[in-house]
């Protein structure tokens, strides 16, 4: 646990990070953490840098002030790495890590070594916003704080169903609830809510999904040429994976998009044997057991063959374990 008074103690500038295509986590725990920061230290001068914010987040109080370029002259007294696995995930916010007099890295991904001065890595917590919440005065939390983690929580629990959520998660939601934010809206609008356009590529994933591996896997792909008919963007692709891994039978999800020719984005999802984050490790991406991501060179046919083959070997692997209990 980190003491946040302690790493506050004396700073007057502080820079706020998380990965690259930032999430509802990464965004929540960022932006949490910033207005903690500027109504409990008036003082300080607090920024934080993300990538572009997808449009599912563009209503989210505070995105208008998140930076996307920048300032390289900047050397932080405090830099706060958050939901963020390594130093090249925080994209071009890398460069201010290396001039910060000090940093502490808060996460929750199960590859995350510790990069910080300072480290606080929980892999069982839900979300970073979960631990975010866990190093602050509660009595202190102001409103849009609760309402930043709130949503945080919210995505990386796929709506506090997926198996990260704990005792701890609920507690945590319900004191954040007692701020009296707007929950419903929150669930609604950042998480359910889709355009037209992403509805129509949804449809086209599921349309062109096909089941591999006895029917345990399930698999779909968007090429380039198909993002671009239907006019959406990447982020605009979060969730399929989610939507796929929920059909009956399967034990993981492989979802793919293409970002330039023979390179694709792969996320995968897993209910409850395989563990996805030591395959995308092994591709060089990383993530969490049942939540895992990588990016892989070759043909659609050769990406989804090569993390088949390691699928095959766990669920092997595990289908032996159970007969020799027998
Ligand atoms: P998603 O499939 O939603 O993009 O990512 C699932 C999880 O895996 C997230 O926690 C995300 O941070 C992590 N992840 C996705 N892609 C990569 C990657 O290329 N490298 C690493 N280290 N983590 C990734
Ligand atoms: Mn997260």
């Amino acid at each position: 646990m980190i003491n946040l008074a302690k790493e506050m103690n004396g700073v007057r500038t502080a820079v706020i990070a998380g990965h690259i295509r930032p999430d509802g986590d990464a965004i929540g725990s960022c932006l949490g953490l910033y207005f903690y920061i500027r109504e409990n230290y008036p003082e300080v001068s607090c920024k934080v840098y993300l990538e572009e914010t997808p449009n599912a987040y563009r209503n989210v109080c505070g995105v208008d002030e998140i930076r996307h370029e920048i300032d390289e002259t900047e050397e932080p007294d405090v830099f706060f790495c958050l939901d963020c696995a390594d130093e090249k995930r925080l994209g071009a916010a890398g460069k201010l890590l290396g001039k910060a007099k000090h940093s502490v890295c808060i996460d929750h991904h199960i590859s995350n070594g510790g990069f910080g001065d300072v480290n606080y890595i929980v892999p069982q917590a839900s979300s970073t916003s979960e631990l975010i919440f866990t190093v602050l005065d509660e009595e202190k939390i102001p409103f849009h704080t609760a309402e930043a983690l709130y949503m945080g929580i919210v995505h990386d629990t796929g709506v506090f169903r997926h198996s990260c959520t704990s005792p701890e998660t609920m507690e945590i939601a319900a004191k954040l609830m007692r701020k009296g934010i707007n929950c419903s809206q929150i669930i609604n609008t950042t998480y359910y809510e889709k355009t037209y356009h992403q509805n129509q590529i949804l449809g086209r994933a599921l349309l062109e999904s096909i089941l591999l591996l006895d029917k345990k896997i399930i698999f779909s792909a968007i090429r380039k040429k198909d993002m671009d008919f239907y006019c959406v963007e990447p982020s605009d692709l979060d969730g399929i994976v989610q939507i796929l891994m929920s059909t009956a039978g399967t034990e993981a999800a492989i979802f793919l998009y293409e970002i330039k020719s023979h390179e694709y984005k792969v996320s995968m999802r897993s209910k409850e044997i395989i563990d996805v984050s030591e395959i995308a490790s092994y591709f060089g991406g990383g993530g969490h057991i049942r939540a895992a991501g990588c990016n892989m060179q070759g043909s659609i046919y050769d990406v989804v063959n090569n993390i088949t083959l390691h699928m095959e070997k766990q669920l092997r692997k595990k289908q032996n374990e159970e007969k020799q209990q027998v």
